[in-house]
């Protein structure tokens, strides 16, 4: 069975409309973007299209990509006192002359709506509410939606990244599962995807989970976004291991959309306070 994420983020970004009307909510994100990376122009254009379906605001700050540390400085701090801006976005990577992590942690993490800053996410780790990073909430409500129980299934989470692997880990541990964590360093791959009742892939290699490292019934998540002779193909080999998989996410239209609703979600959550 396909995991369908485009059609539970449409439902769920629906929901997300309806609310912000009948709320009267006002929401405004400013999304920060230093250079013109193409890839980062296109993910920046879908958040902005994605928050004005639902009725949110978006004001971008396109800055230029030579832009001095205390200047985009100066841009986070004005945005954290502007009464005005409920979520902060800073669209990553930065270019190399500045520190990802150190303007991460400038943005308030009360208007951090990616969920990055080292409060945020150390909250996650002590249980404490908080607001999670996009993708691994996604794949979450994902399997909510599919009423997808993981108590004690042995999963495998491939990649150890700060804003996948990791909070995916923990989100899963929280439920029950039993995870594991392979990443580079890991000797035998096989050896923990052949046992692995669910898969998530955060690796960023095209179709690197083949048929033969997977069980039958297996539950694969796919959160690679890799460019393919021209195609977006995920970490899985789709076309052989769904004829294995209980349930996966294709790529493109699984866990894309269900990142962007979380993002979206995330400062509806803010606003609220919750
Ligand atoms: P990242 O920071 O580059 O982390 C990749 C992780 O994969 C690292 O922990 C790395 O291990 C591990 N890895 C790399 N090659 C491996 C291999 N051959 N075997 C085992 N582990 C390997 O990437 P990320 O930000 O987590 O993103 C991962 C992928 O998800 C990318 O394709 C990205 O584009 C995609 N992504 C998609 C969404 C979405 O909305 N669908 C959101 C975010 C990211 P080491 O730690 O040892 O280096």
């Amino acid at each position: 069975m396909i995991l369908d994420g485009k059609m539970v983020a449409d439902l769920r970004n629906e929901e997300l409309r309806k609310k912000i009307i009948a709320e009267n909510l006002k929401l405004t994100t400013a999304i920060i973007l230093v250079g013109s990376n193409p890839a980062s122009l296109v993910y920046v254009k879908n958040k902005i299209k994605a928050s004005k379906k639902v009725g949110i605001n978006t004001k971008l700050f396109n800055l230029d990509e030579t832009i001095s540390d205390a200047e985009l400085t100066k841009v986070i701090t004005n945005l954290n006192n502007d009464n005005e801006i409920d979520g902060i976005l800073l669209q990553l990577p930065l270019p190399k002359h500045l520190d990802d992590d150190k303007f991460i942690n400038l943005i308030n993490p009360l208007k951090d709506i990616d969920g990055f800053t080292t409060i945020n996410q150390g909250r996650l780790f002590q249980k404490q509410p908080t607001i999670v990073s996009a993708t691994p909430q996604g794949i979450i409500n994902l399997l909510n939606h599919y009423k997808i129980d993981v108590t004690g299934l042995d999963a495998v989470v491939i990649g150890r990244s700060q804003i996948v692997g990791m909070p995916i880990a923990k989100l899963l541990t929280d439920l029950n599962a039993t995870v594991t964590i392979c990443h580079t360093k890991t000797k035998d791959l096989s050896k923990y995807t052949k046992k692995a009742d669910l898969i998530v892939a955060a690796v960023g290699v095209p179709k690197m989970i083949t048929a033969n490292m997977v069980k039958e019934g297996v539950i694969i998540i796919d959160v690679g976004i890799n460019r393919l002779n021209d195609k977006l193909v995920g970490d899985v080999d789709f076309d052989e291991v769904s004829k294995k998989a209980k349930y996966i996410t294709p790529v493109p239209k699984g866990v894309g959309p269900m990142t962007i609703n979380a993002l979206l979600e995330n400062i509806y959550k803010i606003k609220r306070g919750v």
